[in-house]
C-alpha cells in the first residue's frame, strides 16, 4: 500500500527531503518518474495523488520506503500525522521491493 498525504497537511514540508524516491511534492508541482531516480522518463505527470492544495504523494513512486528504511519516513516526520496508508493502493512487500527495484536500476 502507498502512503498518502491527507488534506490535514499544514504545507510544512518536512516530508518532501526525506523520501527516497522523491516521490512527494510540493502542491500544484507537476511529477515526473525522473525526479530522483534512475529512471529516463521526464513526461510532467499530473495524475496519480497529485494536488494543488497540499503536498502529494505520486502513487507510482512511493514503496513505503521499503527497501530504504523500517517505516515510512515521511509519516515518521509529519507533525500533523497526515501521511497515511493509502487503502486504494495496497501491495505487497515484494511488489514494493519491485517497484523500488524498477525506480533504481
Ligand atoms: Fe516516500 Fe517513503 Fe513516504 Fe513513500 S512512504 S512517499 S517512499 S517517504
Amino acid at each position: 500500500m502507498a502512503i498518502k498525504i491527507t488534506e490535514d497537511c499544514i504545507l510544512c514540508g518536512a516530508c518532501e527531503p526525506e523520501c527516497p524516491n522523491n516521490a512527494i511534492y510540493e502542491p500544484d508541482t507537476a511529477w515526473k518518474f525522473s525526479d530522483g531516480t534512475t529512471l529516463k522518463d521526464n513526461l510532467e505527470r499530473q495524475d496519480g495523488g497529485f494536488s494543488d492544495e497540499f503536498y502529494f504523494i505520486a502513487t507510482d513512486k512511493c514503496t513505503e520506503c521499503v527497501g530504504f528504511h523500517e517505516e515510512p519516513q515521511c509519516a515518521a516526520v509529519c507533525p500533523v500525522d497526515c501521511c497515511v496508508d493509502d487503502e486504494d493502493n495496497r501491495e505487497t512487500k515484494e511488489q514494493l521491493l519491485a517497484k523500488k527495484e524498477s525506480l533504481h536500476l
